[in-house]
């Protein structure tokens, strides 16, 4: 669709949203956040990460992370460069011993599975899958020693209770990147809880981060010592070492760290995860009713236990094209609210994570229902 044939249609600005960012990553970093990064333009951007100044912060990060998780005794945070990513393909190395099993229901559980399918030196994984908007349950396994979970599948909005699989001996690693600081979790039930700052945390891409319990600690150290050949910027031995000197590896983004620690901060002066969670819980109460309740929209998630808190994916009826709908919204200033484009819906998809205002979300179902009431005519 070229920009002329985008409707016409000019939203009241007493409808919009304050803040029209409603992606699902990057999603919206806070102006205050950015302003208090601007403020430290000369004494911290710019300056070693070797040094005291950038090192307190990656130390504030990790002893913050553990208090906002609630982290059990002789948890530790990590972190190393490449995001959630990189950590897929670390973890194939350093972390998976033999064989993994991976709940697979959707975009990017599914990518660990096929990173760990690829990896010449491990048995075939073990792949569980469910129909896209649904997630299948992991099933205990003697000879499976990591369980792959994600705790919010951002491709198709649905979220996961993270628990042991019942009698399993193995490491559960769950992949918490669009999940963690917004969804609310009991750590004691994982021993790798892995993510990337440029969701709930509000900051950008580019980095990893890593809550590993004792026996995570263990594996790393073990297949360390195993003489199995790792390449040394996939190292979790390596990004242990330099974590527990509040370092990393390589050279991290400075920016990136600024933004995800002030927004640790923020998160914990208001009153930690309970608190994050509540806005986001707050935000997708109304997302879901609105949609339940409009004549032409309906969650994608049948199962309401399932429903995501932080990304909702919200079904069009197909009188109404939703791709239109984005560019209009677009064109409003709202910006990414397209649906996750492998999934083939007529579907909005509106990231709801802590930064984002409840009421930015009842001004953009307000803005959508006004630009569906302009298309209807
Ligand atoms: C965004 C996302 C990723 C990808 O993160 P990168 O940092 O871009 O590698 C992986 N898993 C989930 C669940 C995500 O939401």
């Amino acid at each position: 669709m070229t920009a002329q044939q985008i409707p016409d249609i000019k939203i009241p600005a007493d409808l919009l949203p304050g803040d029209g960012r409603f992606g699902c990553g990057p999603s919206k970093v806070r102006p205050e956040a950015v302003r208090a990064l601007a403020d430290r333009a000369l004494d911290y951007l710019g300056t070693s990460h070797r040094q005291p100044g950038v090192r307190s912060v990656v130390g504030r990060l990790r002893a913050e992370l553990a208090e906002l998780f609630s982290l059990p005794e002789g948890y530790e945070v990590v972190l190393g460069n490449g995001g959630t990513t990189a950590f897929w393909d670390a973890a194939t190395f350093c972390l998976i011993e033999e064989r993994s099993q991976h709940l697979s229901f959707g975009e990017f559980s599914s990518k660990f599975a096929a990173a760990a399918a690829a990896a010449p030196h491990l048995k075939d994984p073990e792949v569980i899958e469910s129909a896209a908007g649904t997630h299948p349950e992991a099933v205990a396994r003697d000879d499976v020693d990591l369980y792959a979970l994600t705790h919010n599948e951002t491709s198709t909005g649905v979220m996961m209770q993270l628990t042991r699989p019942p009698g399993s001996s193995g490491l559960v690693a769950v992949d918490a990147t669009s999940g963690a600081g917004g969804l609310r979790f009991d750590a004691s039930q994982v021993d790798v809880y892995y993510f990337a700052p440029q969701k709930c945390f509000a900051s950008d891409g580019g980095l990893w981060v890593a809550a590993y319990s004792p026996a995570a600690v263990e594996r790393i150290e073990r297949t360390a010592s195993s003489g199995r050949w790792v390449p040394a910027s996939l190292d979790l031995a390596v990004a242990l070492d330099n974590s527990r000197k509040d370092q990393t590896y390589n050279t991290p983004a400075l920016a990136t760290l600024f933004l995800f620690v002030d927004q640790v901060e923020w998160m914990l002066g208001n009153g930690g995860l309970e608190w994050a969670a509540s806005r986001s819980d707050a935000s997708a109460d109304h997302l879901y009713s609105w949609a339940e309740g409009a004549d032409y929209a309906s969650p994608f998630v049948s199962d309401p236990a399932e429903r995501s808190r932080v990304v909702g994916t919200v079904d069009l009826d197909e009188s109404i094209d939703a791709p239109t709908i984005s560019k209009v919204l677009r064109a409003n200033g709202i910006v990414d609210t397209e649906s996750y484009r492998k999934l083939g819906r007529n579907q909005l998809r509106i990231g709801m994570f802590p930064a984002v205002e409840p009421d930015d979300v009842v001004a953009l179902t307000r803005s959508i229902d006004h630009v569906v009431g302009q298309l209807r005519g």
